[in-house]
């Protein structure tokens, strides 16, 4: 049976009118961000969140991220606080998700039955302009089959999400940070914990705070109502079907030992003419980790339609800016279950 795709549209007014309106009516809609592609539907519609829990087949007790088109509106949603202020006046728009306790209006279905809600007002223009013409704001976890590589461009959800009830991609050009948003749980103000590493650096949130951030927790059973401080960080995620493995760093030696049918990919771009054999490949001509993280998800995904036998890639051993966030990517998509 040929796969039915679902199609492009660019963001041109009447489009962004038309897929408000679908979402409105209940439907789901791939979405851009600044961080990887979303799939979306109306945070407030139960019924129309479930549709994006059957497409991705992501489990009921992973919660969804509620996406708003201004900071003002997180009183819709969350009690807010005023450590969630500071952070939010400071890095809104942007890749920071906070997790707050939540209004009755979001649905259990959102939130995993939990009492708190996890908001962001995300940076992509073309998304909060999507945001403003629904007029309430969309539940959107990252576009692509649970578990599998997240998509950094539109044809990435085209790709993988054929044969689902998608039928409608919002195509904003390729995501600029490439890795999802940090999430931080602010539930309890007073004590601020880091959920997940992600496109805003942990130093910069803690510089607002003016105060340590706590680490996450280690995941404990996921079953529903399982108290599991992050739910859905699952050790295996964002893999691609190809083995993965990791390297601290890879010396001349060690790049030249591994075979021929395995590709090798490097932070930087070598600069021994003997490296540039054709299973060499870089994720960054200068070695900046923003444009690591930028072309990490999509060169995974390039090389998992290969026939490679395995991907072997090096790890960024710094903790500082994006570090974290691509360590915590590469080492779920290493993780065997
Ligand atoms: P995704 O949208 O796929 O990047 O995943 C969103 C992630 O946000 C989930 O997997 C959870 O780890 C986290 N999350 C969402 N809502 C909550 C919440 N209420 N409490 C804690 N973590 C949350
Ligand atoms: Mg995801």
């Amino acid at each position: 049976m040929p796969k039915i795709k679902p199609a492009l549209f660019r963001p041109t007014p009447a489009n962004l009118t038309r897929l408000a309106n679908q979402l409105r009516r209940g439907g789901i809609v791939g979405v851009p961000a600044e961080t990887v592609y979303g799939l979306a539907a109306n945070a407030l519609d139960a019924t129309a969140c479930a549709r994006i829990f059957k497409a991705k087949g992501r489990p009921a007790n992973d919660p969804l991220i509620v996406h708003l088109a201004r900071a003002a509106d997180i009183g819709n949603v969350a009690l807010t606080n005023p450590a969630a202020e500071r952070l939010a006046e400071a890095f809104w728009p942007g890749p920071l998700t906070l997790v707050l306790p939540k209004k009755p209006c979001v649905p259990d279905l959102v939130t995993s039955g939990r009492n708190t809600v996890a908001v962001r007002v995300p940076a992509h223009p073309v998304f909060r302009r999507l945001i403003k013409a629904c007029g309430f704001p969309l539940a959107a976890p990252s576009a692509n089959p649970f578990g599998y590589i997240s998509p950094t461009c539109a044809a990435h959800v085209r790709d993988s999400l054929g044969n689902t009830e998608l039928r409608a991609i919002l195509d904003g050009g390729d995501c600029t940070i490439g890795v999802e948003s940090t999430i931080l749980d602010l539930s309890d103000p007073a004590h601020p914990r880091l959920l997940r590493p992600g496109g805003l650096a942990l130093e910069k949130i803690e510089s607002v705070l003016q105060q340590k951030v706590l680490g996450p927790k280690k995941s404990g059973k996921l079953t529903l109502g399982s108290s599991a401080p992050a739910p859905g960080m699952l050790p295996q995620h964002y893999s691609p079907h190809t083995p993965v493995r990791l390297h601290p760093a890879l010396s001349l030696k060690n790049i030249q030992r591994i075979p021929a049918n395995e590709a090798i990919v490097l932070l930087l771009r070598p600069r021994q003419k003997t490296l540039l054999t054709p299973n060499v490949f870089w994720l960054s001509e200068a070695g900046q980790l923003a444009s690591i993280a930028r072309n990490l998800f999509g060169q995974l995904r390039q090389l998992d339609q290969g026939a490679w036998l395995k991907i072997h890639v090096e790890l960024p051993t710094s903790n500082e800016g994006l570090a974290p966030a691509i360590r915590d990517r590469l080492t779920r998509a290493a993780a065997k279950v």
